[in-house]
C-alpha cells in the first residue's frame, strides 16, 4: 500500500456546558457532540521523510500543525522507523469550534495506521490522539456521543435524529483560550440539561433536544456579534440557533431542507461562508486506499 485517503468529519457541539476546572486548569465539560458532512480529506503516502502540506489554506505547515503532531505521536508510539507525505485537504473552517485541527489529527492516525498495517484498535488510536488534544479522540469515534472531562471521556449515543443545520461562519474566528478566559470572568446566563439532551438524543426526539441546545460558552463569547445570525436562521425556521464549540461560528437546526437552504442563502448576502450539513454517524474513516 502505497497511498491512503482519509475523510475525517468536522462537528458541532448540540450542546456545551462548563461544569468546573479540572487540577490541570482545563475546564471540564458536559457536552454532545455531532458529526458532521463537512469533512477534511487527507491523504497520506508513504514516504522516509515527514512533510505536510496545506494546500490552499493558511494554516501553517510546520510543528505547530496537528496533523504534525498526530504524524510524530504515531511514529514514537508505535516504534516504525518510517515518515509520510501527507496532505490535508481542508474544509471545515479553522477556528470556528469545529475541531478541524482535530480532525486533522483523527485523519492521519487512521491514516498512517492503515498505510503501514500498524493494526492499533480504535482505542489505541483514541489514547494517541488525546497526546495531539482533547476533541481528537471524538473525531476519531464520530457519531453523536455526550463527551465530558476535559473532553476525553465519551459516551455514544444514537445518531441524532434526522435534520440539516445550516452553519455560518462570521468574519475571523475565536481562541479557544481566548474564550474559556472571557468565561472565567463573565460567566454565562443559559447552560443546557445534559441528562436531558441525552434521553431526547436516544428518544430520538429532535424538539426535546433542540429545547436543550444551548452553548454555556456563548454569552461570554459570542452573543452580540451571533444574535443577528440566529435572527435570520430563526426567522427561516429553525428549531434551535446556537454557537458551537467556543465559537465563532453559528448554526440553525431545520427538518427541511429548502428552509436550511433558505437560511443559507439569506445569510450569505451579510456573512463571507455559509453550509448546509447533515449529521453523519461515522469519525475520520478510510475512503480510498491503494
Ligand atoms: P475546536 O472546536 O477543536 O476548538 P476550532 O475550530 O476552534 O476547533 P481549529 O480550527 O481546529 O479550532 O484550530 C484553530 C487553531 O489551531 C488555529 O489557530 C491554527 O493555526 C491551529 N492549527 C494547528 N493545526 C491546525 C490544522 N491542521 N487545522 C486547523 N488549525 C490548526
Amino acid at each position: 500500500m502505497n497511498r491512503v485517503t482519509v475523510l475525517a468529519p468536522g462537528k458541532l457541539n448540540l450542546t456545551l456546558d462548563v461544569t468546573g476546572v479540572a487540577e490541570n486548569g482545563y475546564h471540564t465539560l458536559d457536552m454532545i457532540m455531532q458529526s458532521v458532512s463537512l469533512a477534511e480529506r487527507v491523504i497520506v503516502r508513504r514516504s522516509g521523510e515527514l512533510r505536510l502540506r496545506l494546500p490552499g489554506s493558511f494554516v501553517p505547515a510546520n510543528e505547530s500543525n496537528t496533523a504534525y503532531k498526530a504524524a510524530l505521536v504515531f511514529f514514537r508510539e508505535t516504534g516504525l522507523l518510517a515518515g509520510a507525505d501527507i496532505t490535508v485537504k481542508k474544509a471545515v473552517p479553522v477556528r470556528a469550534g469545529m475541531a478541524g485541527g482535530s480532525a486533522d489529527a483523527a485523519a492521519v492516525l487512521v491514516g498512517l495506521n492503515e498505510l503501514y498495517g500498524a493494526k492499533l484498535s480504535k482505542a489505541e488510536l483514541c489514547e494517541l490522539g488525546m497526546q495531539v488534544g482533547a476533541d481528537v479522540p471524538f473525531c476519531i469515534v464520530g457519531g453523536t456521543a455526550r463527551v465530558t472531562g476535559v473532553g476525553d471521556i465519551l459516551e455514544p449515543l444514537p445518531l441524532c435524529p434526522p435534520c440539516f443545520f445550516t452553519v455560518c461562519m462570521p468574519k475571523g474566528g475565536i481562541s479557544t483560550p481566548q474564550a474559556y478566559a472571557r468565561y472565567d470572568e463573565l460567566g454565562t446566563d443559559a447552560r443546557p440539561d445534559g441528562d436531558a439532551a441525552a434521553g431526547a438524543v436516544r428518544a430520538g426526539d429532535l424538539d426535546g433536544l433542540c429545547a436543550q441546545m444551548v452553548n454555556a460558552l456563548e454569552f461570554s463569547s459570542g452573543s452580540p456579534a451571533n444574535r443577528p445570525i440566529e435572527e435570520i436562521l430563526r426567522s427561516c425556521g429553525a428549531k434551535a440557533a446556537l454557537m458551537t464549540g467556543s465559537g465563532a461560528a453559528v448554526f440553525g437546526v431545520f427538518t427541511q431542507r429548502e428552509a436550511a437552504d433558505e437560511a443559507k442563502a439569506r445569510l450569505l448576502r451579510h456573512y463571507p461562508r455559509a453550509w448546509v450539513v447533515r449529521p453523519v454517524a461515522r469519525g475520520a474513516h478510510v475512503v480510498e486506499s491503494n
